[in-house]
């Protein structure tokens, strides 16, 4: 895997004001992100799991710069010669790299224009970013390239958004991304929409694009399955913090955090056949005001004192696998025995 990375991010938070900031009451904020940290390497294929809530999307719109980041720097090393922070870029600067840098959604039908035929959903950014002009040929051939890479028919240009299958129109989205060129793409919950089997093909499409484009994803589900399928690497996000990650083998074959061991319980093909689903306890709390010292601590089957008091440091367990546990160095067996000893119950410990 090349390790050379196209992205670092440095305790990135991203805090949305949720009332108060009064005289009489001091503003509150939901920590969706809440000081992370990574490298997404050139080339690969970076999954985000979590439940909803987490935090992922947040996290994959503020890389984006779709949403202002509160503190922390994102480098972005996409023009060879030099590093820039995406938190620092404004104006014609932050223009020009939007090209480098695009999103695939969740619902192809609420981000594509109605009033728009394929054939101009797809000419849009590349007539902004100025690689050929409206109405020529050269830009008619360029648009049913792209289409036809994404594995629609030419005849497809001047139809609508509404005429078209969900599966079609998350290909109309990959076209409309690259269209434009792109070396990074956050794809959030793109095929959550869609039926299994058109889920492959839209799966297998983009890992195609990542070859022939040499393209780098950040590939955000809830899906551990899907995920599993097209990630080369691997974060599993709880409460606004990355809580595990490692490579695909490293995090669903040795999972160290107790969350993750009990999100993988839950989907039978990744469990043994003895083995129990792990049931969490409660809800996820709430991101305004988190638990103190480890913010699993409310549900986790493994919690005791000092996991109520201190956060846990994001530790290396093995080359590349890190987790945030004080009880990272447990074996993962040690760890199912316990959660299964206790039954689903939460607090053995506490
Ligand atoms: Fe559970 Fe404690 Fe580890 Fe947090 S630090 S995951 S509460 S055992």
């Amino acid at each position: 895997m090349n390790t050379q990375s196209l992205l670092s991010v440095v305790h990135l938070k991203k805090y949305f004001p949720v009332g108060g900031g009064s005289l009489f009451k001091a503003r509150r904020y939901l920590r969706a992100n809440d000081d992370i940290s990574f490298d997404i390497y050139e080339g690969e294929t970076f999954g985000l799991v979590g439940e909803s809530g987490s935090g992922k999307s947040t996290l994959g719109r503020t890389l984006l710069r779709l949403y202002e980041p509160t503190s922390g720097q994102i480098l972005y090393r996409g023009n060879h010669d030099k590093e820039v922070d995406l938190t620092q870029l404004k104006g014609e600067e932050l223009r020009k790299l939007r090209s480098d840098l695009q999103m695939i959604f969740q619902d192809p039908y609420s981000s594509l224009n109605p009033r728009m035929t394929v054939g101009q959903i797809v000419e849009e950014g590349v007539a902004t970013h100025k690689y050929y002009r409206r109405g020529t040929p050269q830009m008619r051939e360029y648009v049913l390239k792209v289409m036809q890479d994404c594995g629609l028919q030419a005849e497809a240009l001047h139809r609508y958004p509404h005429q078209f299958s969900g599966g079609q129109r998350q290909r109309v989205c990959i076209a409309r991304a690259l269209a434009v060129r792109p070396k990074f793409i956050v794809c959030d919950e793109c095929v959550s929409a869609l039926d299994a089997s058109i889920q492959s093909q839209i799966l297998n499409l983009l890992a195609e694009l990542k070859e022939k484009e040499k393209l780098t994803y950040l590939f955000i589900s809830h899906d551990l399955s899907v995920v599993r399928h097209i990630s080369d690497r691997i974060a599993v996000m709880y409460l606004g913090n990355i809580v595990e990650m490692g490579t695909a083998k490293q995090v669903f074959e040795n999972p160290r955090h107790p969350y993750t061991i009990a999100l993988m319980s839950a989907v039978p093909s990744m469990k043994a056949e003895r083995e129990k689903k792990i049931v969490l306890g409660g809800n996820m709390p709430s991101p305004v005001s988190p638990p103190s010292g480890c913010k699993f601590h409310t549900r986790c089957f493994m919690a005791c004192e000092k996991c109520k008091r201190v956060p846990p440091p994001f530790t290396e367990i093995e080359k590349g696998h890190f987790a945030a546990c004080h009880f990272a160095d447990k074996p993962t067996a040690e760890k199912r025995r316990i959660a299964e000893s206790n039954e689903g119950q939460t607090k053995k410990f506490l």
